[in-house]
């Protein structure tokens, strides 16, 4: 069946971005620790912190949870108030705009609930303050009035978690930082590990699929479980389309070569990203703000978004002087790689060794 009039959106992670969920991304969520796929060490030991403080009968330490967008940061949270028992407010740092409102959300909360604070490292720093003895002691410092008749007053808060996600954990002020007493890094998934994710949300879909189909989507999600789920539901619109009923290999590579999304998961972006720094910058290196000017995207987008997957396959190499593509890049696209000079060999250019005449 011709399906050239379809349009869909090649721009996968751009949507990623805005972070809006959909009811069916609320239903892949998994809701117990056990259901949560991969990123093993940061289940063991949160396992361990959940059991020891339940034994208390404590509130959980605060939690910091940082790593690139779509890695599961809300739904860990949301897990960890689950086995902790207690209910969870949501609400984002850019969402919190006086210092009242987050007043307002903290004296609303019960004994041992958490408050999970998405992109806390938006929070303004005024909003900041009044967070430090709240997380510290418990208490909230309230000033009533203004000038001389002001006065402060203290309303004591129940015990509560805080848990913060952010994908960048250095722009948290030091302060912020260290009243965290945990502080969990999601990695990237491996394919095998998106290949479970993807099986399990087609049985939650209803998506009948291959092992080698869930395998070609896993391998081409950079890493992350909302790609994973978003590339599997427009994998099952070509099939559906096609009129085949099961996801298999063959239409997992026919919809996502439709998509552009190459056999290591890059975009029309991630390849302009890198075409760029080799026909402008000679490869690199080249300052994030010239290079999101040059590509026309915003630098936060390629730094969180594009550049972790891109570094983690070897793509893309960070220095102090800025981006530089690698060989394996140069290999990727099919174009010639010329090894530059050395900075020794370019001195001697300019330096050329002295003549017998
Ligand atoms: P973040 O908050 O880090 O941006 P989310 O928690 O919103 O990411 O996760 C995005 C989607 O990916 C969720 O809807 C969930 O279905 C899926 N997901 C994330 N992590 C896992 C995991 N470890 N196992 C299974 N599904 C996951």
């Amino acid at each position: 069946m011709d399906t050239g009039e379809l349009e869909f959106d090649t721009r996968m992670l751009g949507a990623d971005f805005s972070g809006t969920m959909d009811n069916e991304e609320a239903s892949l969520r998994p809701q117990h620790l056990d259901e949560y796929i991969g990123q093993d060490k940061v289940k063991e030991n949160l396992k361990v912190y959940i059991d020891a403080a339940k034994m208390r009968g404590d509130s959980l330490d605060h939690c910091l949870l940082y790593g690139p967008p779509g890695l599961g940061k809300t739904t860990l949270s949301n897990i960890i108030a689950a086995e902790m028992g207690v209910n969870i407010r949501v609400t984002s740092g850019p969402a919190i705009e006086k210092q009242g409102d987050l007043a307002a959300l903290l004296t609303n909360l019960n004994p041992g609930d958490v408050l999970f604070i998405d992109e806390i490292h938006r929070l303004s720093r005024s909003v900041e303050e009044i967070l430090y003895p709240a997380m510290e002691d418990f208490a909230l410092d309230i000033i009533i009035g203004k000038g001389p008749a002001a006065r402060s007053i203290r309303i004591d808060l129940p015990r509560f978690t805080l848990i913060g996600a952010t994908t960048r954990a250095g722009q948290l002020t030091t302060p912020l930082r260290d009243r965290f007493g945990v502080l969990l890094k999601l990695e990237l998934y491996t394919p095998e590990q998106l290949s479970c994710i993807v099986q399990r949300s087609a049985g939650i879909l209803g998506i009948e699929i291959t092992d080698d189909g869930a395998y070609e989507i896993a391998s081409r999600s950079r890493g992350t479980p909302r790609i994973a789920n978003r590339l599997l539901k427009r994998v099952r619109d070509f099939a559906q389309v096609r009129g085949t009923d099961i996801v298999d290999r063959e239409i997992a590579n026919y919809a996502l070569s439709r998509l552009e999304i190459d056999h290591l998961g890059l975009d029309n972006l991630d390849r302009r990203m890198l075409e760029t720094i080799i026909k402008f910058y000679d490869g690199g290196p080249v300052g994030l703000e010239t290079l999101a000017a040059t590509v026309g995207e915003e630098a936060i987008t390629l730094e969180d978004v594009y550049e972790p997957y891109l570094m983690q396959i070897g793509f893309l190499s960070r220095t102090p002087r800025g981006r530089c593509v690698t060989r394996l890049a140069y290999e990727h696209l099919g174009i010639a790689y010329r090894q530059k000079p050395t900075p020794a060999e370019q001195m001697r250019l300019f330096d050329p060794p002295a003549s017998d005449e």
